[in-house]
C-alpha cells in the first residue's frame, strides 16, 4: 500500500482531532481508520469539509471512550456516533462502527446494519472514489474497491454491480451525478447506463433531498456539467419535469454558457438561468411567469426565502436591463437589495452568454463602487405620522403619498427634511384640489 502524496498540514485542528480520535480507539484496543470523503478530498489535494472515522468500536465502546458529555449517539442504529471536538476548531467527528447493509425495502434506507470488517464495509458504500480508508498514523491509503484508480483516472464508478446499487438507493444516482460533475470526472459508463435504467425511480426519493442535491450541484462552478450529466442519464426530467417541453432541445447552448459564466456559489440564479427555458416564459406576461417560477421553487419545497430570492432574481433580471438610463429610484433599491451580488453576477452571464459585453452589471459594479450606502439606501425624510398630521385619513393615500416623496428623495430631487415636507404638504393640498373638483 503505497504512500499518500501531500495532505494538509497538521496544523489543521479539524485534522488534529481526526488524528487524536484515531489513536485514542486504538489505544483502547480497537481499529480504527479515517473513511470515505475526507480520504478521497485529501488525495485529490483538497481541504477535507469534515473527517470521519470507521471503527471496530460499537457506539457503546465510543461513549464510553469519549464520554457522556462529548458524544452525541446521531445515528447510534446505524452505529454513528458524533465525538466532539475539544474545542470549536476541532470541529466534530462522526465515529462509525465497520458495517454492512441488511437488505433496502424502500429504496431509500437498509433495514438493518450488521458489524462487519474493513473490506465489507468499503463495499457497502456508493462509489469507488468515496470506498477509501486512511491510516493517519502510517500515512496509507487503504483500498478495497479500486478507488485510489479510479480518482487518478477521474472516474466516478459505482462500487459493484451499479445496478444493484441504484436499485438500493435511488438517490445515489443525483449523488453519481453531483460527484462526477463537482470532481469534473467522467461517468463510468456502466454507472451512466444503470442510472438510465433507473432514473424513473427517482420519485421513491422525497423532494427535501433531491433539491438538497440540487442545491449542491448548481451552487458549485461546474453546474453546467451536473446538468448535462443530468440530461444525459434521463434524470432531468424526473428533477425537473417543468423544463422538459418535449422538443428534447433542454438545455440550449446559451443556457450552458450562462451557467458556466455564473462566478458566486449560489443556486439561485442558476434556477433562475434553467427557469427562464420554462414553458411558461413563452407567454411574455410576467406575472404568470413569476407565478410559474414560485410553484417550481414550492415543488422542490425551497425554503421561503430561497423562493423570494429566485423570484427577485427573476423579476430584477428585466429591471436591470438598461438600467443606466433608468431613474435612480429604479437603480439604488434594486442594489442596496441583499442579493444584488447575484443579481450582478445572473446579468453579466446571461449578456455573455449573448455575446453581449455586460454594460447593465458594469453600470451598477461602477455606481456601488462610487456610492456610500447612505446614498443608496438613506433614512426616509418622512413616515406616516407626518402625512397624518396634515389631516390625511388612514388608508392607500398615506402609502401613495409616501411613495411619491420617497422616490424624489432617491432620485436627489428632494434632499431635505424639510424640502419633503414642503413637498409633501403640495401633494396633500392637490390630492384635496381633485376631490374637492
Ligand atoms: P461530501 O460530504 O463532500 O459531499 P462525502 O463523501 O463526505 O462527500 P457524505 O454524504 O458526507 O459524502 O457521506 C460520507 C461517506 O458515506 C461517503 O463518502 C460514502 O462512503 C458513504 N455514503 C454516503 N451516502 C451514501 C449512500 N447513499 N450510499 C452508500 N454510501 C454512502
Ligand atoms: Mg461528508
Amino acid at each position: 500500500m503505497a504512500q499518500t502524496s501531500a495532505h494538509p498540514s497538521n496544523s489543521d485542528p479539524r485534522r488534529a482531532f481526526a488524528v487524536t480520535v484515531v489513536e485514542t480507539l486504538r489505544r483502547e484496543g480497537f481499529e480504527a481508520l479515517w473513511a470515505g470523503g475526507c480520504v478521497r478530498d485529501q488525495l485529490l489535494g483538497r481541504i477535507p469539509k469534515d473527517y470521519d472515522v470507521a471503527s471496530t468500536a460499537t457506539p457503546d465502546d465510543v461513549i464510553r471512550i469519549f464520554g457522556l458529555k462529548r458524544t452525541v449517539a446521531v445515528g447510534a442504529s446505524f452505529g454513528v456516533v458524533m465525538v466532539l471536538g475539544p474545542t470549536k476548531a476541532a470541529g466534530q467527528i462522526e465515529v462509525a462502527t465497520f458495517r454492512s447493509d441488511g437488505e433496502y425495502l424502500d429504496g431509500r434506507r437498509p433495514t438493518s446494519v450488521q458489524y462487519c470488517r474493513p473490506e465489507e464495509d468499503a463495499k457497502r458504500r456508493d462509489f469507488t472514489i468515496n470506498g477509501l480508508f486512511f491510516d493517519p498514523t502510517a500515512n496509507e491509503v487503504i483500498d478495497y474497491v479500486g478507488g485510489r484508480e479510479d480518482l487518478a483516472a477521474g472516474l466516478l464508478r459505482a462500487i459493484g454491480d451499479p445496478v444493484a446499487r441504484f436499485r438500493e438507493d435511488k438517490l445515489r444516482m443525483l449523488r453519481a451525478v453531483r460527484f462526477a460533475a463537482t470532481f469534473q470526472f467522467r461517468l463510468d459508463e456502466n454507472t451512466a447506463e444503470a442510472i438510465r435504467h433507473h432514473c424513473g425511480e427517482l420519485n421513491q426519493v422525497s423532494i427535501e433531498r433531491i433539491s438538497q442535491e440540487l442545491r449542491r450541484m448548481l451552487a458549485h462552478s461546474t453546474r453546467a456539467y451536473s446538468v448535462k450529466l443530468l440530461v444525459e442519464t434521463g434524470l432531468l426530467p424526473h428533477v425537473f419535469p417543468e423544463l422538459v417541453d418535449g422538443t428534447g432541445s433542454f438545455p440550449s447552448a446559451e443556457v450552458l454558457t450562462s451557467l458556466r459564466g455564473l462566478e458566486l456559489d449560489r443556486f439561485e440564479p442558476a434556477m433562475v438561468i434553467l427557469l427562464s427555458n420554462h414553458h411558461l416564459n413563452a407567454t411574455g406576461d410576467s406575472r404568470q411567469r413569476l407565478a410559474a417560477v414560485e410553484d417550481v421553487c414550492r415543488r422542490l419545497k425551497f425554503s421561503n426565502e430561497e423562493c423570494e430570492c429566485i423570484s427577485w432574481l427573476m423579476h430584477s433580471l428585466s429591471v436591470i436591463s438598461g438600467i443606466a438610463n433608468r431613474p435612480l429610484h429604479i437603480l439604488k433599491p434594486l442594489l442596496a437589495n441583499s442579493h444584488s451580488p447575484m443579481l450582478l453576477d445572473l446579468a453579466s452571464a446571461v449578456a455573455r452568454s449573448k455575446n453581449l459585453e455586460p454594460v447593465d452589471a458594469e453600470f451598477c459594479r461602477r455606481y456601488l463602487s462610487q456610492t456610500s450606502r447612505d446614498v443608496l439606501s438613506p433614512q426616509p425624510f418622512i413616515d406616516g405620522r407626518d402625512v397624518m398630521e396634515l389631516g390625511v385619513p388612514a388608508g392607500p393615500a398615506i402609502r401613495d403619498l409616501l411613495s411619491t416623496i420617497r422616490n424624489e428623495q432617491l432620485d436627489e430631487i428632494l434632499v431635505t427634511r424639510d424640502q419633503a415636507m414642503i413637498r409633501l404638504r403640495q401633494l396633500v393640498e392637490q390630492v384635496r384640489g381633485t376631490r374637492g373638483s
